[in-house]
C-alpha cells in the first residue's frame, strides 16, 4: 500500500524525476521534491503533486554535497514526518572521448551521480534502520551495464551505482530495507534531446520506440510498493530491449 507513505525524490524538477514524483503523488504518496537549479520547474511539479491531495514540498540541494544532503533529509523528516522511499535520480552527463575528457568532467559526473546517491542513502539510512522499513531506488543506466564510448565518466558512475545498490541491499536487508536499481535505456528528456541520434537508437531497440519518463515512473511505483517486498539488490532494465 503506497497511500500515506513519504518519498524523497532527487532531480525531481525535470524529466524522469518529475514524472516519478508526480506518479507517486497520484498514488497517494507525500513527496519531497529535490532540485538543484530549476526552482520554477520544481514548484510546478509540487503544484501538480498537491493537486492529488498529498503533502509536497520543494528543497534545494546539491546532491554532490554530503552536508547539504544530511541537512535536506533532516528538513524533510521535520516537515513531512518521515521518509519511506528514497529515489536517487539526480544525474548529469559530461560526455567526451577519453583522450580529451578533463578531470573536472570525470569528477562532476562521479560526484553527482555516484557520490550523490551514497550521500542520500547515508543521510536516510538512520531513519530507515530505526523504523525497520525503507525502499531505496537508484537510477542507473544501460551505459553502466554495457559501457558506452564517449561516456567513460557516466558509465563508471552508473556501474558504481549497481555495486552500491547490491552492497546496500546486502547490508540493510536484515532491517527490512530493499535497495534496487533501475537501468533506463533511451528516455526522452532534456538529457537526451541534443543527442541527435534517435534514428540510430531506434534501429538498436527491439521495441522500435523510445522510452518516456512515465515508463520509468511506473517501474518506480512497483519498486516502492509492498508487492515488490521480496525484491532487493536487483537491477531492472527499462530500455525497450536495447541492452539484450
Ligand atoms: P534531466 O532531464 O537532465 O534532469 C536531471 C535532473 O537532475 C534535474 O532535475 C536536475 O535538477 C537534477 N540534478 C542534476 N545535478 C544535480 C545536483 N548536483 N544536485 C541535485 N540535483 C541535480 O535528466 P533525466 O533524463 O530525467 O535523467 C534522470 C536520471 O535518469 C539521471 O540519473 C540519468 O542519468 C538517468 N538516465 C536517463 C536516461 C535518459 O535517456 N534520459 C537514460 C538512463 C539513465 P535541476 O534542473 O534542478 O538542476
Amino acid at each position: 500500500m503506497l497511500k500515506g507513505k513519504t518519498a524523497l525524490v532527487t532531480g525531481a524538477s525535470r524529466g524522469i524525476g518529475a514524472a516519478i514524483a508526480e506518479k507517486y503523488a497520484e498514488n497517494g504518496v507525500n513527496v519531497a521534491i529535490i532540485y538543484n537549479g530549476s526552482e520554477e520547474k520544481a514548484k510546478a511539479v509540487c503544484d501538480k503533486a498537491v493537486s492529488f491531495g498529498v503533502n509536497a514540498k520543494i528543497y534545494k540541494c546539491n546532491v554532490a554535497e554530503f552536508n547539504e544532503c544530511k541537512e535536506t533529509v533532516a528538513a524533510v523528516i521535520n516537515d513531512l514526518g518521515s521518509i519511506d522511499i528514497l529515489v536517487n535520480n539526480a544525474g548529469v552527463t559530461r560526455d567526451n572521448l577519453l583522450a580529451v575528457m578533463d578531470e573536472a568532467e570525470f569528477d562532476d559526473v562521479i560526484d553527482t551521480n555516484l557520490k550523490g546517491s551514497f550521500n542520500m542513502i547515508k543521510a536516510c539510512s538512520r531513519n530507515f534502520i530505526k523504523k525497520k522499513y525503507g525502499k531505496i531506488i537508484n537510477i542507473s543506466s544501460v551505459s553502466g551495464l554495457r559501457g558506452q564510448a564517449g561516456q567513460s565518466n557516466y558509465s563508471a558512475s552508473k556501474a558504481g551505482i549497481v555495486g552500491l545498490t547490491k552492497a546496500v541491499a546486502k547490508e540493510l536487508g536484515a532491517k527490512n530495507i530493499c535497495c534496487n536499481a533501475i537501468a533506463p535505456g533511451f528516455i526522452t528528456t532534456d538529457m537526451t534531446k541534443d543527442l541527435n541520434a534517435e534514428e540510430d537508437f531506434l534501429k538498436m531497440i527491439p521495441l522500435k520506440k523510445l522510452g518516456k519518463p512515465e515508463d520509468v515512473a511506473s517501474l518506480s511505483v512497483f519498486l516502492a510498493d509492498d508487492i515488490s517486498d521480496y525484491i532487493t539488490g536487483e537491477v531492472i532494465r527499462i530500455d525497450g530491449g536495447l541492452a539484450i
